[in-house]
């Protein structure tokens, strides 16, 4: 069976947030949409996103990371979300492993999102009905589309290809070489839900700052401890601006 995923390369996610807006503007205009936004420019915003970046600073002072976690619904192959769901609204796909929401038949109890253990539900608020990722899948099938742009929205935004879209059930796809070749793991496997989608984990090249380099990170000209000054008899920036 095939099982269509995501997997993402946390090596080299950026956090620059187009996989946000871009699935945001795909998906508000297209069949799971509209996802509305409240309070955007106000206090307390709010709205639904199928796709998140988290970001994480870890670690201590000066050995420290930033950690850019893009999250959205995994696709489990054994979605605990599903067989909560009293009116069959939330289902698995057979031919692709998709998991959908049909809201047509969703009476908005939030059972599902209770039992995803990943927080990828997104409740609709104005259509009080629970909604999430879709893979597009209202993009990959599309055959009016260039067989090149049938991916998702995140995917063909992502500026660094961190995103990657495949059968992950296909040994010879693309996604399966990452997972394999670069130890690609799933979130949480203690809750046996096998998630479709995969993270390639961070590479790490350094574990340890100098604080010598601190001193030229923070000011270049401050190498050797230096402060380069004016002559006492030399104008300043203060002699000639009136502040
Ligand atoms: Fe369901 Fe959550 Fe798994 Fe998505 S991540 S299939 S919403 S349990
Ligand atoms: Fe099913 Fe909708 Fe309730 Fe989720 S919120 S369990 S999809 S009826
Ligand atoms: Fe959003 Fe589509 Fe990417 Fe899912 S696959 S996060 S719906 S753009």
């Amino acid at each position: 069976m095939t099982q269509l995923a995501l997997v993402i390369d946390l090596n080299v996610c950026v956090g620059c947030q187009a996989c946000v807006t871009s699935c945001k503007e795909w998906n508000t205009s297209g069949d799971a949409g509209p996802l509305p936004d409240e309070r955007a420019y106000g206090a307390g915003p709010s709205g639904t996103f199928f796709n998140r970046v988290q970001t994480y600073e870890v670690g201590s002072y000066p050995a420290t990371e930033t950690i850019h976690f893009p999250k959205s619904c995994l696709h489990c192959e054994d979605p605990p979300c599903v067989p909560v769901c009293p009116t069959g609204a939330s289902y698995k796909r057979a031919e692709d492993g998709i998991v959908l929401v049909d809201t047509d038949k969703c009476i908005g109890c939030k059972y599902c999102a209770w039992a995803c253990p990943y927080g990828a539900r997104e409740f609709d608020s104005n259509d009080r009905v629970m909604k999430k990722c879709t893979l597009c899948v209202d993009r990959i099938h599309d055959k009016a589309l260039d067989p090149a742009d049938r991916k998702p929205a995140c995917v063909m935004a992502c500026p660094t290809s961190a995103r990657l879209f495949g059968d992950i059930h296909d040994p010879q796809s693309e996604v399966s070489r990452a997972i394999r070749e670069q130890g690609g793991y799933t979130l949480m496997p203690e809750w046996g839900t096998h998630p479709a989608n995969h993270y390639l984990p961070r590479r790490t090249i350094r574990l340890a700052v100098h604080p010598d380099e601190l001193e030229r990170a923070e000011n270049p000209l401050k190498v050797d401890r230096r402060q380069p000054r004016p002559a006492p008899s030399e104008p300043t920036l203060d002699d000639a601006v009136t502040w």
